[in-house]
């Protein structure tokens, strides 16, 4: 077979990842596909995965994705000829303590959101299951039946067969050495000195896909790590189970192992606390079919934990510490998506140790993407476009990714931080709050406030009532009755200007653009299929020029869609996020305070207008409106004067709040976040958003919410029992059916319980509220840590419903 000149679609590397890709695509009918693999199929990391599926995962687009795996693993040999060794296993899943028991519990509710049955046992239970190990500190256990476990290299082989089939041309021993682009699009690769031009390129390099990314000058943050585990040879207690018999897979997370059965003998692997990041030049070129060297150094803590778990390991013979690279993001979740730079160029990475049990369902939704030109299911938290630029900088990724590994099993309490790359991102007015005693979380790499009581009212975390309940509770009321500065400077800020800039965006935003100078309008940007893709306000500043403003994870994504919605528009945008500060002045005093900043008066604004402003020495513009529901500013002031403003406020009487009680009144005031509630697959019907939308104006998604039902609603639910602690997720009841999910979820410190926004589908009636009850509310249950939690239900906003 010799190289081609051209082919529609190239996918790089001919991994797990690289094979399903190429599959799907075939499959779906694309032609002249070819796959470039720098050395043999599977040579990278897949030939040497342990090979485990886990089917309960914490998200329903994971869930979906690896179930979707599971079936295709069971069918590919029908199909092909080559067997994927899907076997299923079961998995148990261990606590030693309560926190962990919580956690596995909380999975298993979620799971029972998306179907999926999982049981709760006792130690006992756990011993039968896993005779081998010692259960004297379980508390608890959860046993997945539906969990199991292929062989890698096999999955690869039988989706590379698969596709060969098809029509797609595998070419071994042929590394890409250079991307090649087209007016700013790609438009081929080189092979040494051969070129094969091609319309759609996918990377899918696994841990060299940032350094193949960088040749065309996209960004793709995952960074490897070593990762280990042994294998022992055959061990009598294992060769008791029978032939043919297998051990479900062991999950120890406190112990941070996890532990099968393999030819007679154990497979124990981990992801040990501090774990060691490698850089990429230390693997040879040519690294193929090899492993990194042993560490036994390094395991010994794992090997204790392991012994003490399972003690018939004293009497095995380990064959070998296998120790294999693998690539991590900072988010631990996989990216896949186009390249936010580079249009035609595909990235799909990053896979943190799930590569095998996701390849299937991920490869199919990456075709899909290629083939229809964006996402065809709910994407969002694996969508690249999560990713900025400043995220993929190297010194970022090699402190934080050992971290992600390291904490891999972690419990993920609400409040959780990590400790490395920190202060990436800071705000202008960072310094002030630190000295106010700001409790910091890093998102997006910012530096974000999220209370003011500093480490002694942050930790211990828990699942339960946090330690900042009393001091966040502090700052909501100084958000409504005083006059507290939320910082937010690290939301999005572009500069739309040009003779076309109202044009452009009336074809980009659901709501009408065409405002008077020095109004504001709130919308969303929707994609073909009528998702919110992201949403934002918008300022108009002159007749040709706009500031958008819109969620701090949104910026790559909106640059996107207007770069590719640009067209004949005479058009400039600019992204001036770090130029800006904005600081929300959230209360009744909000005014007074502003006014006693300045002998200039403050102008006298309408809802969604904004003016001119002097805080102090600094100006700026202030905009009547709020993050919190709550009366009050957002100021928008240059970043070199953001603290003389900062400053002037302070000394005129105001206090501080950080994001969980803006979080707490937005969730009490029914205001959709993106991500949450608003995402690419959830219309602004469903939403409750329709009455931003200027149906007639020719937007982009209008023609899909013609004669668009919504089968499904934001609610806002109210707990009835203050014990009651939902964070995200959870899935929600109506006579006794699973019928959605809480999206969004806080202490409302208004009514003394928890307050959250749900999506919930169900029959018209339960969305006509006025003919359900008197009251406008029917009754649900929401289900936490396995147990179930009465709460009222409302379209409206909970602190107007429930008064
Ligand atoms: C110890 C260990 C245990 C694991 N256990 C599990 C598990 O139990 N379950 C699970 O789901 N996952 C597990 N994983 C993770 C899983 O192995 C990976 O997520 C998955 O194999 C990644 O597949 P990939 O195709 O992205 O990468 P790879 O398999 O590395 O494939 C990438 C390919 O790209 C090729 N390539 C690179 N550069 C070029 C170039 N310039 N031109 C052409 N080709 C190029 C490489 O040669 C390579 O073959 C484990 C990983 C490790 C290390």
């Amino acid at each position: 077979m010799t190289l081609p000149s051209h082919a529609r679609t190239i996918v790089i590397g001919g991994g797990v990842i690289g094979c399903s890709i190429a599959y799907h695509l075939a499959r779906q009918g694309r032609k002249d596909i070819v796959v470039l693999e720098r050395s043999k199929l599977t040579s990278g990391t897949t030939w040497h995965a342990a090979g485990l599926v886990r089917r309960l995962r914490p998200s329903a687009t994971l869930t979906k994705l690896i179930n979707y795996s599971i079936d295709l693993y069971g069918e590919l040999e029908r199909e092909t000829g080559q067997a994927t060794g899907w076997t299923q296993t079961g998995s148990l899943t261990l606590a030693t303590n309560a926190d962990r028991l919580t956690n596995i519990k909380r999975q298993v509710s979620l799971g029972r959101a998306f179907g999926l049955e999982a049981e709760v046992v006792d130690a006992n239970r756990a011993k039968e299951l896993w005779p081998l190990i010692e259960t004297d500190d379980v508390i608890g256990a959860v046993w997945s039946p539906a969990d199991g476990r292929v062989n890698p290299s096999d999955v690869a082989l039988a989706l590379s067969k698969g596709a060969r089939a098809r029509g797609v041309q595998i070419f071994e021993d042929t590394a890409v050495t250079e991307l090649q682009k087209k007016a700013g699009r790609i438009s081929g690769v080189e092979v040494g000195d051969h070129v094969i031009a091609a319309d759609e390129v996918v990377i899918a390099c696994g841990l060299w896909s940032r350094e193949v990314a960088a040749m065309a000058g996209a960004h793709m943050p995952l960074y490897a790590c070593e990762h280990f585990y042994i294998l022992t040879k055959p061990l009598a207690e294992v060769q008791a189970l029978g032939k043919g018999a297998h051990l479900p897979t062991l999950n120890d997370q406190d112990a941070f192992l996890y532990a099968r059965d393999d030819v007679e003998g154990l497979l124990v692997g981990s992801f040990e606390p501090h774990a060691k990041g490698l850089p990429l030049d230390r693997l040879p070129k040519d690294f193929s079919f090899d492993l990194l060297d042993e560490d036994w150094d390094h395991f010994m803590p794992m090997m204790e934990n392991a012994l003490r778990r399972i003690p018939a390991l004293e009497r095995a013979e380990v064959r070998m510490l296998l120790n294999g690279p693998e690539s991590f993001t900072l988010d631990s979740q996989f990216m896949l998506g186009e390249s936010p730079e580079v249009p035609g160029l595909f990235l799909m990475g990053g896979m943190n140790s799930t590569g095998i049990a996701l390849a299937g369902g991920a490869g199919k939704a990456m075709a899909e993407w290629i083939i229809a030109g964006e996402p065809t299911m709910e994407l969002n938290e694996a969508d690249i476009r999560r990713f900025s630029p400043e995220m993929n900088v190297l010194a970022a990724l090699e402190a934080r990714i050992p971290e992600v590994l390291g904490r891999h099993y972690d419990n993920p309490y609400p409040g959780r931080v990590m400790d490395s790359a920190r202060g990436q991102r800071r705000s202008p007015i960072h310094a002030g709050l630190v000295a106010a005693g700001a409790q910091f979380e890093a998102r997006g790499g910012w530096e974000r406030a999220v209370h003011f009581g500093g480490e002694a009212a942050h930790f211990p975390l828990s699942f339960c009532a946090p330690a900042w309940r009393g001091q966040v509770g502090a700052e909501v009321a100084a958000c409504r009755s005083g006059a507290a500065i939320l910082d937010q400077s690290a939301l999005g800020k572009i500069m739309v200007q040009g003779p076309d800039a109202c044009a452009l965006l009336n074809h980009l935003c659901a709501a009408q653009m065409d405002v008077p100078e020095g109004r504001i309008a709130y919308t969303q940007i929707l994609n073909a299929r009528g998702g919110i893709e992201s949403d934002l306000t918008v300022q108009r500043h002159g007749s040709e020029t706009y500031l958008l403003i819109a969620g701090a994870g949104e910026v790559v994504r909106v640059l996107k869609r207007m770069r590719e919605t640009r067209g004949d528009f005479r058009v400039e945008f600019t992204d001036v996020t770090s130029g800006y500060a904005i600081l929300g002045l959230a209360g009744a005093k909000a005014r007074s305070v502003l006014q006693a900043t300045s002998n200039t008066p403050v102008p006298d604004l309408k809802r969604f207008q904004f003016a001119p402003i002097e805080i102090g020495l600094a100006r700026g513009w202030a905009g009547r409106l709020s993050f919190t529901g709550e009366e009050g500013y957002e100021l928008y002031i240059p970043a070199d004067m953001a603290m003389a403003a900062y400053e002037a406020l302070l000394t005129a009487g105001a206090s501080h709040a950080g994001l969980y009680a803006s979080g707490s009144l937005r969730i009490e005031s029914g205001f959709r976040a993106f991500g949450h509630e608003l995402t690419p697959g959830t219309t602004p019907h469903e939403a409750g958003l329709d009455a931003f939308c200027a149906v007639g104006t020719g937007f982009v998604g209008e023609a899909a919410l013609q004669d668009h039902t919504p089968a499904r609603r934001i609610v806002s639910l109210l707990f009835d029992d203050p014990g009651a602690i939902p964070i995200h997720d959870e899935p929600v009841y109506f006579n006794g059916q699973v019928v959605g999910q809480v999206t969004s979820a806080a202490w409302s410190y208004r009514f003394g319980c928890s307050v959250a926004l749900a999506m919930i589908s169900g029959p018209p009636r339960i969305f006509c509220e006025k003919s359900f009850t008197a009251d406008g509310t029917w009754g649900v249950e929401v289900e936490i840590a396995c147990a179930r939690y009465t709460a009222r239900a409302t379209l409206k906003p909970a602190k107007e419903a429930f008064q």
